[in-house]
């Protein structure tokens, strides 16, 4: 797996105005710790899990826009997650879910295009009209704020974006910052979508392959819940780039998404036959969270780890702690996965989480630093 590079903190780059005014041997000693720090740095970066933008800065920003990708970007995300689901003309959205009055102001515009379930699907919509709507921070079906803390639900210009938009998005921040951050594409609701008269993953993988993503060594994941698509993917629509099995808790379970079959050895041993890692509720991977009993690892992680496959499991989330960490908070419950071997995780809050992982004692200022500060 590639792991990602960064630009070493100020405070490692001795300047060259310090080094003459410093003398020879205590030159030395300061490259010297430099060289010390700046390895310590590369091998933390190498063994540190990956952190994925869930849904982008979804902390911060309202989910799946482009504001939200950016910033994910500019917190310091190795990748970016895109969920996508097609809309009525077949063009790749990127949305959590296949209805969209949780995020939108559908409602207020199109009232009279919901289904008898009362929902309004975006498949229902061509993507002109979904960009029309109104992106919001995500409420519940109480119309309340889901996570009332996080940005305002009003105000703000937000749309919906397409797959294309958000990748060409990525790749100029990628140009003008000098950094590879990836793409994490997740195929929504497969079964449901062809139901419906479309076929998203054929959507998806062209699109990717458009952008330059097409191989195992691109910076990209595709992830999905369905077993069965996730197979498709690798053996019928022949995707060479890494693929994800996410496999849900027991009460997240969708068609086709057997939790305890999955992670059984045998179950992610038919798994490695056709994707590269496993997206685990991290409860499966490490629990229990609710506060019953002291978490510890559950044996999935090194089950998968001996079946050949990655584990990155979701959702790290700074202000919604599960019952086991209320009192040791978020810190510790990344830096606790992290022990526990996995290899990338799920996060609303890139900026925490690479605070947590990478957080050592800060040095002391080398001598004569302050010499050469304005
Ligand atoms: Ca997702």
């Amino acid at each position: 797996m590639h792991m990602p590079t960064r630009t070493e903190p100020l405070r490692q780059q001795p300047t060259r105005i310090g080094f003459e005014r410093l003398a020879g041997s205590l030159a030395l000693l300061l490259c010297c710790a430099a060289a010390v720090d700046a390895k310590q740095d590369a091998a933390d970066e190498h063994s540190a899990p990956i952190v994925i933008a869930h849904r982008g800065a979804s902390g911060y920003l309202p989910e799946h826009t482009l504001p939200a990708a950016a910033l994910a970007h500019g917190l310091g995300a190795d990748y970016i997650e895109q969920d996508v689901v097609l809309s009525r003309d077949g063009a790749p959205v990127v949305l959590h879910d296949v209805t969209l009055e949780t995020v939108t102001d559908v409602e207020a515009t199109f009232s009279d295009r919901c289904r008898d379930d009362g929902r309004f699907y975006a498949v229902d919509f061509t993507l002109d009209e979904l960009r029309t709507l109104h992106v919001h921070e995500r409420t519940g079906g109480d119309g309340r704020a889901a996570f009332p803390h996080r940005f305002p639900a009003a105000g703000a210009q937000l749309r919906i974006a397409t797959l294309e938009e958000h990748l060409a998005l990525i790749r100029g921040l990628n140009t003008s910052t000098g950094r590879d951050v990836g793409v994490y594409v997740e195929i929504k609701r497969p079964a449901w979508h062809r139901h419906q008269g479309v076929d998203p993953s054929p959507v998806v993988l062209e699109t990717l392959a458009r952008h330059g993503y097409t191989q195992a060594s691109d910076r990209a994941f595709v992830q999905c819940f369905d077993p069965a698509e996730t197979r498709r993917l690798r053996e019928q629509l022949d995707c060479q780039l890494q693929l994800v099995q996410l496999i849900g808790s027991v009460s997240e379970r969708v068609a086709g998404d057997d939790s305890p079959t999955m992670c059984s050895a045998e179950g992610l041993a038919t798994i490695a036959e056709f994707a590269e890692g496993i997206g685990p509720a991290m409860q499966l991977a490490y629990g229990p969270l609710d506060g019953s009993a002291p978490p510890a690892p559950t044996g999935l992680i090194a089950a998968a780890h001996a079946a050949g496959l990655v584990v990155h499991p979701y959702t790290f989330r700074a202000d919604a702690l599960p019952p086991a960490y209320a009192n040791r908070g978020y810190g510790a419950l990344v830096r606790d996965f992290a022990a526990a071997g996995i290899d990338g995780g799920f996060t609303d809050f890139v900026d925490a989480t690479r605070s947590a992982l990478h957080a050592r004692p800060v040095a002391a200022p080398a001598a004569g630093a302050s010499a050469v500060m304005p």
